[in-house]
């Protein structure tokens, strides 16, 4: 006990501190380190690797060029080269403004916020996942419909940057660069023409709220998301340099546009383009007045410069959704088999029946997986435990299967 009371306190390697003036000390095999040490340490590395990442982002040489952006989605999502193209330029021009403030120059580039407009299950969302792979900015999805106006049930407007603060691990400066997917943007669109009659609580208030992000503020954010607490100390985000895509169905908009080509087609020239005029496909010509005849207001429509589509799926495109994407819906089961050594394959035939059952019953994109599914369920509880070498699913079979199992749940998925 006595030797212990006498022996030398221990001192900090780096700064000299005697044990007795710090909280701890940890020891190593040839010195030690004060907790103020340790502490200073950790923030110089994460200064450095912030300032490494930095680089790494912002070498323009670097950055994938909007070319190699589209070919990236085009290896993931079928058509769609309009929408690609112009998120692919728009995520590229992003990373360009985050360089030049870097360097301070004159010019200012602006944001460019998008708005994609599509039908339900046309690839918006695979869209942002996909290009959430190849960023190198923090990156989140949100879904507009549960946002509300503070003060009622729902989330605040200001969860939306929770998110993206959780996915830069609370990193402030990344955040701020960042790139949002806000989805279902139509489901705050105003409903009915005169709001002030009752209080539409999802609509307009929530685009105001909504202007303040996309416009460029800096909104104070409660780190965990939800419900502001009392208790909960809040991040202030600068919500300027955050890239802003929204996404949303807009059901019904094609009629708006219709009406609108044809109130003005006047003159020669109009009829010329009248005839021309793809009635099949009449989500090409969205113009931002369509927007605003939706619900959406003009304020909110401004801040999204860049106005895009996408087509609804045809034969050829949901044929082709099943096996070319590099993740496809066929190859996802054959390496299910894979996994029990079954060598599983499909004729064509059946491809063309799964693509036939996904229009009959309007279930587009994303019924073909449940089709598959049904078709594939008795083989996938027998498979493991029967072991087959190989295992080669005719039409016969995808049609006794699905005809076996109830088609009704499979329209209401
Ligand atoms: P949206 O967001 O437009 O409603 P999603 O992107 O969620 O639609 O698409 C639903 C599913 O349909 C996707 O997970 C994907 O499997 C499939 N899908 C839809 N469009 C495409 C496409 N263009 N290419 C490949 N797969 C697609």
């Amino acid at each position: 006990m006595a030797t212990n009371s006498k022996k030398a306190p221990r001192v900090c390697s780096f700064c000299d501190r005697s044990e007795h003036d710090t909280d701890y000390m940890v020891s190593g095999l040839n010195g030690n380190i004060c907790d103020l040490c340790i502490e200073q340490a950790y923030q110089i590395t994460q200064e450095m690797r912030r300032g490494e990442a930095k680089e790494l982002a912002l070498s323009i040489d670097d950055l994938p060029k909007p070319v190699d952006i589209k070919k990236f989605l085009d290896d993931y999502v079928i058509g769609q080269d309009d929408a690609k193209r112009f998120l692919s330029v728009s995520v590229y021009n992003h990373y360009k403004r985050l360089l030049q403030k870097d360097r301070k120059d004159d010019v200012e580039i602006e944001k460019s916020n998008i708005i994609m407009v599509g039908s339900t299950g046309t690839g918006k969302t695979l869209l942002a996942r996909t290009i959430a792979r190849l960023l190198r900015v923090p990156f989140t999805i949100v879904d507009a419909t549960v946002l509300t106006e503070a003060g009622y049930v729902g989330e605040d407007i200001e969860s939306i940057l929770s998110r993206l603060l959780q996915v830069a691990n609370y990193n402030v400066a990344e955040a701020e660069r960042g790139i949002v997917f806000i989805d279902e943007i139509d489901k705050i669109a105003r409903k009915g023409d005169n709001p002030s009659i009752t209080r539409d609580v999802s609509g307009e208030g929530v685009q105001q709220g909504l202007l303040k992000l996309l416009e460029g503020s800096v909104v104070n954010v409660p780190p965990q998301g939800g419900r502001k607490h009392p208790d909960q100390k809040m991040i202030a985000v600068n919500t300027k340099d955050i890239l802003f895509i929204c996404g949303g169905a807009f059901d019904g908009i094609e009629k708006r546009i219709a009406q609108r080509l044809n109130t003005h087609v006047v003159g020669y020239s109009a009829v010329r383009n009248a005839a021309t005029i793809d009635r099949n496909n009449l989500m090409q010509y969205i113009a931002p007045q369509d927007l605003r005849s939706y619900g959406l207001i003009p304020e909110i429509i401004g801040r999204m410069p860049v106005l895009t589509y996408l087509n609804p799926l045809d034969r050829t495109a949901l044929r082709a959704i099943l096996t070319e994407p590099k993740n496809s819906i066929i190859k996802q089961y054959i390496k299910l088999f894979e996994m029990d050594h079954v060598k599983l394959s499909f004729q064509d035939d059946v491809l063309e029946y799964i693509v036939d059952k996904a229009i009959e019953f309007k279930l587009g994109a994303r019924g073909l997986r449940s089709i598959v599914e049904t078709i594939m369920m008795d083989a996938m509880f027998d498979a493991p435990t029967e072991h087959p070498d190989s295992l080669v699913v005719t039409l016969e079979y995808a049609r006794a299967q699905l005809e076996k199992a109830n088609l009704a749940r499979l329209q209401t998925a």
